[in-house]
C-alpha cells in the first residue's frame, strides 16, 4: 500500500529520490518469513520507514541530492539504518533533500524540488523536505531526517507533522554523510508524538563507531505519554522571539494558544529570554560552513564522487588539479559552493581568529543562555519558524532571507539540546503552524511527555 501511495504522489510531491519496489518487497518478505517461522519480531516489524538520502544504505543509492554523489552506492549501512533493520522495519526508499542538507526549502536538490502536500505551490521546508512531505502526504508513517540547524523541525512544522532533534550524541552519526559534524543529528519524523517516541527508541543509543556518541542509558521514551498532568512543570515562554518583526501573526497566536493549553494542564508558564538570540544565525553561518568546507573537501573527483570527463593532459594546471576543479565545479550546486567559499574564508589564516574562533566563543555564550534558562524552567516554548510554508521560488535567490528561516532552530544545535516541533493548527489559508519545545540535554522524555 505504501509503495502504491508513493507512486501516486511522486509526480506532484517528489518526496523521494529513490524507491525500488523489488528491494522494499524483498525486505518485507524477510519480515514475513520470520513471522511465519515463529521468530521474535522487532518493534517496527513490517512498518515502512523512509530514510533521508544523506544516510548510507548498502542496498540503495545515497546521493545527498547532489550530482556529486549521483551514482554513489555505499558499501555499508548507517548505524541508524542498521538499527531500523534490526527492529524489522522495511526501508522503503530514500527521501529528497537540499543538497548536502544545506537549505531550508528543499529547492537546492539536484533531483527537483519537493512540494508541500498541503499546498503544492508551497515549499515543504528543508533540508529534510522529502522526509516530512512523505509523512504529511500519508504515504509512510515514519521517516528519518537530519537536523544541523533545524532541518527536521522546520520541514515538520511546515508540513504539519511532528519532528524531534535529539541531544547531540544521543543518536549515532556513523554513516550519516557529514555536513557540520559538531551540529548534525539524526531524528524521527511522524504524525504523532507516540510514533516519534517509538522511532527514537529504535535509533537512540551508543555506537562506538561515532566518537561523539554518548555511552549512557536510554530512557523508555514511550512511557508516560498518556499522562495529561503537567502539574509542577515550569515552561519558559520565549516571549521576545515571538514578538520579533517578521514573525507571522498565526505563529504568535499558535504559541500563545499552546501556552494556554500547557497552563490548563497544570504547568506554570513564565516569560523568559535567550539573550543572545540575535547572534544565533550569524554564529551558525560561520561554524556550519567552516565545518562543511572541511567535510566536503573529500569530494575531489579522484577518490569518489562525480568525476569530470575529457580532462586533457595539456591544461596548464595539470590533469590532477584540473580534475579536482572541474569535478567540483560540475558536481556541486550553487548553495554548496557558497558555503564552501564562506567556510574556507572563515577558516583561512589571518581570518580564522576574527570569524571561526570568534564564532566558537559566541557559541559558548549561547550555550550559557540555555544553561541559565534551564536553571529556571524545565522546558522552553516558542516558535519553530517565523512563518508558515512560503511559495516555491520566493527565497531561493536570496540566501540571507533563506538563512533567516533558521532564526529559532539553530540555537538547539549550537547548544546541543533536544527540541521537538509540534503541529499547532492551521493559519487562515489552511497551512500548518507549529510550536517548538526545547529541553535540557538528554531530556527527550520530557519533550515527548509534554508534547503528547
Ligand atoms: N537551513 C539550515 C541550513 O541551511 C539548516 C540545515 C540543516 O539543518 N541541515 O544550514
Amino acid at each position: 500500500a505504501a509503495l502504491d501511495a508513493i507512486e501516486a504522489s511522486q509526480p506532484t510531491i517528489n518526496a523521494f529520490t529513490h524507491v525500488d519496489r523489488e528491494v522494499a518487497l524483498a525486505a518485507a518478505a524477510v519480515v514475513d518469513a520470520k513471522r511465519a517461522a515463529g521468530g521474535k519480531l522487532g518493534p517496527l516489524a513490517g512498518v515502512p520507514v523512509a530514510v533521508k538520502d544523506v544516510l548510507c544504505t548498502h542496498d540503495m543509492p545515497t546521493t545527498c541530492s547532489s550530482k556529486m554523489l549521483k551514482d554513489f552506492r555505499p558499501p555499508y549501512d548507517a548505524g541508524v539504518v542498521e538499527r531500523l533493520r534490526n527492529s524489522d522495519a522495511v526501508i522503503i526508499g530514500k527521501t529528497n533533500m537540499d543538497e548536502f542538507a544545506m537549505g531550508a526549502s528543499t529547492e537546492n536538490s539536484a533531483f527537483g524540488v519537493t512540494r508541500n502536500p498541503w499546498n503544492t505551490d508551497r515549499i515543504p521546508g528543508g533540508s529534510s523536505g522529502g522526509a516530512a512531505a512523505c509523512v504529511a502526504a500519508g504515504t509512510v508513517p515514519l521517516s528519518l531526517g537530519t537536523d544541523t540547524g533545524g532541518s527536521i523541525r522546520q520541514p515538520a512544522a511546515m508540513c504539519g507533522v511532528t519532528g524531534l532533534k535529539p541531544t547531540y550524541g544521543r543518536v549515532s552519526r556513523y554513516g550519516l554523510i557529514a555536513f557540520a559534524s559538531s551540529l548534525d543529528q539524526v531524528g524521527p519524523i511522524a504524525w504523532s508524538v507516540p510514533d516519534v517516541a517509538l522511532l527514537l527508541q529504535t535509533i537512540a543509543g551508543f555506537d562506538r563507531r561515532d566518537s561523539t556518541s554518548l555511552n549512557l542509558n536510554i530512557s523508555r521514551y514511550s512511557d508516560g505519554l498518556e499522562s495529561a498532568d503537567l502539574t509542577g512543570m515550569r515552561i519558559g515562554l520565549l516571549r521576545e522571539s515571538m514578538d520579533r518583526d517578521g514573525v507571522d501573526e498565526s505563529v504568535r497566536q499558535a504559541t500563545l494558544t499552546a501556552a494556554d493549553v500547557f497552563r490548563s494542564l497544570g504547568a506554570e508558564i513564565v516569560e523568559i529570554d535567550l539573550p543572545h538570540n540575535d547572534y544565533w544565525v550569524p554564529t551558525y553561518y560561520v561554524i556550519a560552513p567552516s565545518e562543511a568546507s572541511s567535510n566536503l573537501s573529500r569530494y575531489d573527483g579522484a577518490h569518489y564522487g562525480h568525476r569530470a570527463s575529457d580532462i586533457s593532459g595539456d591544461d596548464e594546471l595539470g590533469p590532477l588539479v584540473t580534475t579536482y576543479c572541474r569535478s567540483r565545479a560540475e558536481g556541486f550546486g550553487d548553495e554548496v559552493k557558497r558555503r564552501i567559499m564562506v567556510g574556507t574564508y572563515a577558516l583561512s589564516e589571518g581570518y580564522a581568529d576574527q570569524y571561526y574562533s570568534q564564532a566558537l566563543k559566541v557559541r559558548r555564550l549561547i550555550k550559557g543562555d540555555y544553561d541559565t534558562a534551564f536553571g529556571q524552567v524545565d522546558l522552553l516554548l516558542g516558535p519553530v519558524t517565523p512563518t508558515p510554508a512560503f511559495p516555491l521560488g520566493e527565497k531561493v535567490d536570496d540566501p540571507i532571507q533563506m538563512y533567516l528561516c533558521d532564526l529559532f532552530t539553530v540555537g538547539a544545535n549550537l547548544a546541543g539540546v533536544p527540541a521537538i516541533s509540534l503541529p499547532a493548527g492551521l493559519d487562515a489559508s489552511g497551512l500548518p503552524v507549529a510550536v517548538q519545545l526545547q529541553a535540557p540535554v538528554l531530556e527527550e522524555s520530557r519533550l515527548l511527555m509534554a508534547g503528547a
